[in-house]
């Protein structure tokens, strides 16, 4: 007996047809980002994103998965799901070939609900939590959008520290800690994250930090303890960027913080050396929005190698993935965790799962980024109250992708049509 799906769509059951994909790249507003429509017969459209090489994300859609969606059922969201991870995993299917999939997902969900007049939180069945903790991540206005020169999204962790100013969280979190965790603790936030090692791996590298480095990074953390004692959680990104002697350094000083968790010291590739780190560690691990499969998913947690999991829904295969591996996490024990900083259907489709499913303990979120520029690319904004992310209420993912985006004369326009 056959485990995999039909290699043709099965008969449509909806009575609605997709009638073509439309993607374009915003490189003035965040480079990386590849954000995407899918049109229906019924008049509904489907809003989706990814990030990182969105070129390689948009060739994908339009070239190879548009030829499966085209003319089919939007609502088969599962089928879809499986035949093209299926095809795609004959050539390794992590990567833009997820993040293709991803940003189907979340297009799909988002016609599921429209259709159904529900938000999509529901549809994953209904409300867990009233309202999502989040954390303010460093991120200040100007991180992930290198607006100088078309197009250039910049590389993963070396992102624009930025300058003294409002919402400059990337500079404050450097330079000024404690006035930052003051002023989040007055916004109601209660957890921070640092990516303040980053600077070390820019100036030594990855196999080695000098204490002095080791102790200029962790200054600012340990100048929020001071100043705000228990009432702020501290977080700490390494971005990938050390190996296990400069990571066991991190650890060590880290230790007398008490962190809520460490996120990525280490690159993740080995789940063997996360799980001996871990336990070297003494301090809780956060194991990580790079992991795109739920393979290695599997891995870190049959090694013992995370305390927290980390997901981002539009690398990881979208909400459909997402939700499948916090529910996998709790088998575990484990909390699950939602990545952001990577654009607002990314937040927003976090949400719907956090509010779902129960397994979810936290959402990252960026309030440079919510406040200084996903205006310009939706048209509702998610709303955080006192720390707290409320679940969108609209059908579907509860925004829209702002229309005026999509125009031919946008960077990276692409529509592909049914030809049917
Ligand atoms: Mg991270």
């Amino acid at each position: 007996m056959s485990i995999s799906p039909e290699p043709t769509p099965v008969p449509n059951s909806s009575g609605i047809r997709i009638t073509a994909l439309e993607t374009v790249i915003p490189d003035h507003v965040m480079p990386g980002l590849l954000l995407l429509r899918i049109h229906t017969d019924a008049g509904v459209i489907g809003h989706g994103e990814t990030y990182y090489a969105p070129h390689g994300v948009a060739a994908l859609l339009h070239d190879w998965m548009g030829r499966r969606l085209l003319g089919a059922d939007p609502l088969s969201i599962e089928h879809h799901w499986r035949f093209l991870y299926e095809r795609a995993a004959a050539f390794g299917a992590r990567g833009a070939e997820m993040r293709a999939i991803s940003a189907i997902d979340l297009a799909l969900w988002d016609i599921l609900g429209q259709v159904c007049n529900q938000p999509v939180w529901q549809l994953l069945g209904g409300r867990a939590r009233e309202k999502v903790r989040v954390y303010n991540s460093s991120g200040g206005p100007s991180y992930g959008r290198r607006m100088g020169a078309a197009a250039d999204q910049g590389w993963p962790g070396h992102g624009d520290i930025g300058k003294p100013g409002p919402l400059e969280d990337n500079w404050a979190s450097n330079h000024a800690a404690g006035d930052l965790a003051e002023e989040l603790l007055e916004e109601g936030y209660t957890a921070m994250k640092f990516w303040t090692f980053d600077r070390a791996y820019h100036e030594f590298g990855g196999a080695f930090l000098p204490w002095s480095a080791v102790k200029a990074c962790v200054k600012p953390m340990e100048e929020v303890r001071n100043r705000v004692g228990d009432r702020m959680e501290i977080l700490l990104d390494g971005h990938g960027f050390f190996q296990m002697p400069a990571a066991l350094r991190i650890a060590e000083v880290m230790r007398d913080l008490r962190p809520l968790w460490l996120e990525d010291v280490m690159r993740v590739e080995n789940s063997d050396a996360l799980a001996d780190f871990r336990d070297k560690a003494g301090v809780p691990i956060a194991v990580s929005e790079m992991l795109c499969s739920r393979e290695d998913y599997r891995c870190v947690l049959e090694k013992r190698a995370a305390d927290y999991v980390m997901i981002d829904p539009t690398w990881v295969g979208g909400i459909s993935e997402t939700r499948r591996l916090a529910e996998f996490a709790q088998t575990y024990n484990l909390p699950a965790t939602m990545h952001d900083c990577t654009g607002p259907l990314t937040l927003f489709a976090g949400l719907h799962v956090a509010t779902a499913v129960p397994n979810v303990v936290f959402q990252e979120s960026v309030r440079a980024h919510i406040r200084t520029f996903y205006s310009r690319l939706i048209e509702t904004n998610v709303t955080v109250e006192n720390g707290f992310a409320l679940p969108p209420t609209a059908p579907g993912l509860g925004t829209r992708l702002l229309p005026s985006l999509f125009s031919t004369a946008s960077a990276g326009y692409r529509i592909s049509r049914s030809t049917s």
